[in-house]
């Protein structure tokens, strides 16, 4: 995934300090503005990956903050969760669909429409059945 061109943690570092002088912050607040400022940064030092395979590979990287409110912290959380439920879809098209009411449903569904039979049978019982079915 490609970085994005401006972080969270770049905008606290040049205007956090501001904000906090004219903000009350509780003291959580505080420590989530402080620990993404800090995040993968030489202020929570670092570590050295080493390969142990032999070939040599080397690379140093920065600690992370691994705070819960930390977008850093958070992505490969998010990216895992995404990938999981990228694996449950069906190789078919989705719609979403949601319950309304019959006098709406029925001005968006054409009829003659026909929904897939298990996207059918998740909707709860008040949902409208589409005309024509
Ligand atoms: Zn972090």
């Amino acid at each position: 995934m490609p970085r994005p061109a401006l972080e969270v943690a770049q905008i606290f570092c040049h205007h956090g300090p501001d904000y906090r002088k004219n903000q009350r912050l509780s003291p959580g607040q505080h420590k989530a503005m402080r620990d993404i400022e800090r995040c993968r940064t030489a202020r929570l030092g670092g570590h050295v990956d080493v390969c142990n395979q032999g070939c040599g590979y080397l690379a140093i990287s920065y600690n992370s903050c691994r705070n819960r409110h930390c977008p850093k912290c958070q992505s490969l959380q998010q990216a895992k969760w995404l990938a999981e439920r990228l694996e449950r879809l069906l190789p078919t098209q989705y719609f979403h669909c949601y319950p309304a009411p019959r006098t709406q449903s029925a001005s968006l569904v054409q009829p003659g429409t026909r929904l897939q039979p298990p996207l059918c049978q998740r909707l709860p019982s008040s949902a409208a059945v589409c005309p024509g079915l």
